[in-house]
């Protein structure tokens, strides 16, 4: 569903991500964990071409994401595909001025041409999904920051993707935040919505995912189910970062 093949990335002499191949069937829920700098950011943004890979592909289906186009079929393949494409950064990055409703139906109406009645309905529904219909027209500042992140992943699940990236979707908040966000992912991992969650929390990882992939510099180390990856790993690189993060 997803197909990442012989992913590189340099940035000048730094090579970021080295060879990594990846496939994420349909309604397949993946972690990606790994010391900080491995390149889990840098995977999940070449998937929307947020950072594109110096090679290797990058697919959905049957569309390469990553195709080489010229500049202006570039920009609207691109925009194209992105619409399919859900992300949840670390800082919410909601759009301060709009309300949450505003922040919600921008997509759906710039992109899909949806009517503003048709908008508010899909923002209705998104947000009475993650608890928090009430706040609809309230604006970001004033909400917390698991409420901010929970509308952000209305946001993304406006666009009806076909999956879902999570880039530490908890990791700037309070504790006592986190959970309800974890909760909001849960719901979309048993409706069997297609994710990649970079995360550092290992026993969310554990509870959900199907898969867990550990990075180190540039490679993906291993991968397998939890249960192997967190109790059994093969590798000395792996017991050595999960003693510092279990
Ligand atoms: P963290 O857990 O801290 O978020 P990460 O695994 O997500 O780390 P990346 O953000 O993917 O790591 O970064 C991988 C490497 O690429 C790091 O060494 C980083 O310094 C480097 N890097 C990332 N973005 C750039 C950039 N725009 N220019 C140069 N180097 C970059
Ligand atoms: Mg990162």
């Amino acid at each position: 569903f997803v197909t990442i093949k012989n992913a590189a990335k340099s940035y000048g002499k730094l090579e970021v991500l080295k060879d990594i191949n990846l496939t994420v069937e349909r309604g397949q829920i993946v972690a990606i964990i790994g010391p900080s700098g491995s390149g889990k950011s840098t995977l999940l943004r070449a998937i929307n071409e947020l950072d594109p890979l110096s090679s290797g592909e990058v697919w959905l289906e049957d569309v390469q994401i990553n195709k080489k186009l010229p500049h202006r079929q570039y920009e609207a393949h691109v925009n194209q595909v992105r619409q399919n494409i859900g992300m949840v950064f670390q800082h919410f990055n909601l759009f301060p001025h709009l309300t949450v409703r505003g922040n919600i139906t921008l997509a759906p109406r710039m992109l899909k041409g949806l009517s503003e009645d048709a908008a508010n309905k899909l923002a209705e529904e998104q947000l009475a999904k993650v608890g928090l219909l009430e706040k609809v027209d309230e604006y970001p500042s004033r909400l917390s920051g698991g409420q901010k992140q929970r509308v952000a992943i209305a946001r993304a699940l406006a666009m009806e993707p076909k999956v879902m990236l999570f880039d530490e979707a908890t990791s700037a908040l309070d504790p006592e935040l986190v959970e309800e966000v974890n909760l909001v992912m849960k719901q979309l991992a048993e409706e069997h919505m297609t994710m990649i969650i970079v995360t550092h929390e290992m026993d969310f990882a554990a509870s959900v995912c199907d898969r867990v992939l550990f990075m180190d510099q540039g490679v993906v180390v291993e991968e397998g189910p939890p249960s192997v990856i967190f109790k059994n790993p093969e590798h000395e690189r792996t017991r050595n970062f999960l003693r510092k993060h279990l």
